[in-house]
């Protein structure tokens, strides 16, 4: 039985992962449930998988009857991180202190965490697993070894939903346009994420660190069909990729059952789809992808810097404060207007999350 600590229970992935729990019973149990702050929801789940732990992360805070990180995975076999946001970082560091496997969802432990997290892992010997589907893409390309050589990866995006958008359209779409995405059904911060592309600069960023990559041997290619999810080159010339529908149950379920493969979904009908189609990536239209990338290069806390103002434009475009060029324009404002450290701890990167915040919020305001 693989017991699993579940973070980010009620969001979209925590969902699924429920789901993998619910279809092999004889396989996985709960040990441990965290949601944000959907309480209702937390309570159905806990009355359905009866964890040891349950708590909402956002009540806990405010009356600090905190469960230390170490109960919370004291207990599980597989630590599945799929919280959103830079909060996320906090559960992969001590889910590594525990020692303990990790099924990596969130993409902030690894952007503004990166360099401390695969530190500790390797440290204590800890096996990351990837969640995104591009990188699990690239993690079964490679034949499910992180470690094994190649020369190049290649990052497929489907370019979400506005492509082929003029600077001039871009200024004029909503949060109800960029919410829907062409291919994927995401929770809302990495959809609004996937419309501006920094969602691939992220995930340039998490191949980086997950794959010892340096950026000169990642490209980010758009699909819009969003059926290769990932190809990784190697010296000889030739390329592997991992196919299937947009369908997250599969890496999902991979990073559970891995190296095994259990039924999950259904296989692909070539004929069916006929063409799939690639083209560059159009980043001169898209700042966003191109800061990440830059904040990714620079290092130290501006990864931090970028996601923190990042969290706060996406909040307050979600709300209908600012327009979908003022996103980039934030998390610019933010970089230059936030002091930079080396990072290096945990502590230097929480300060510096919090700096950007009220830096971003100032430029919000100004709108
Ligand atoms: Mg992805």
């Amino acid at each position: 039985m693989v017991r699993i600590a579940l973070v980010g229970c009620t969001g979209s992935i925590g969902s699924q992962v429920l789901e993998v729990v619910r279809r092999y019973p004889d396989r996985f149990q709960i040990s441990a449930l965290v949601a944000g702050s959907n309480a209702a929801r937390l309570a159905l789940l806990a009355k359905e998988f009866h964890p040891k732990i349950a708590f909402c992360a956002n009540v806990v805070e405010k009356t600090h009857k905190a469960c230390s990180h170490e109960e919370l995975f004291a207990d599980c076999d597989i630590a599945f991180i799929a919280a959103s946001g830079f909060t996320g970082l906090a559960y992969t560091m001590s889910a590594i202190e525990a020692g303990k496997t990790i099924a990596l969802a969130n993409k902030e432990s690894l952007v503004c965490g990166g360099e401390l997290v695969m530190q500790a892992a390797k440290e204590r010997g800890v096996s990351i697993i990837p969640v995104d589907s591009e990188h699990s893409a690239i993690f079964q390309a490679l034949g499910c070894r992180r470690e094994a050589e190649f020369k190049k990866l290649i990052l497929t995006a489907s370019g979400g939903p506005f492509l082929h958008c003029t600077k001039e359209e871009l200024a004029r779409v909503t949060a109800k346009d960029a919410l829907k995405h062409p291919t994927w059904n995401m929770g809302a911060k990495v959809t609004i994420d996937s419309a501006t592309l920094l969602n691939k600069g992220y995930e340039v960023i998490e191949a980086k660190w997950l794959y010892g990559a340096d950026f000169s041997a990642i490209e980010a290619v758009v699909h819009p069909e969003s059926i290769v999810h990932s190809l990784v080159y190697f010296e000889d010339g030739a390329a592997l990729a991992q196919l299937g529908y947009p369908d997250m149950r599969v890496p999902i379920q991979l990073a559970l059952t891995y190296p095994e493969r259990l039924p999950c979904a259904p296989a692909l009908d070539l004929a069916a789809i006929g063409t799939l189609h690639f083209e560059r990536l159009p980043a001169e239209r898209f700042p966003c992808y191109e800061l990440a990338l830059a904040a990714g290069t620079a290092g130290g806390s501006a990864p931090t810097v970028l996601n923190a103002a990042a969290e706060e434009a996406v909040r307050a475009f979600l709300l209908g404060g600012i327009s979908f060029p003022n996103i980039a324009e934030t998390i610019e404002y933010a970089l230059s207007h936030t002091a930079m450290s080396e990072a290096g701890t945990y502590e230097a990167l929480f300060e510096a999350d919090k700096k950007a915040r009220e830096a971003a919020k100032t430029f919000i305001h100004g709108k």
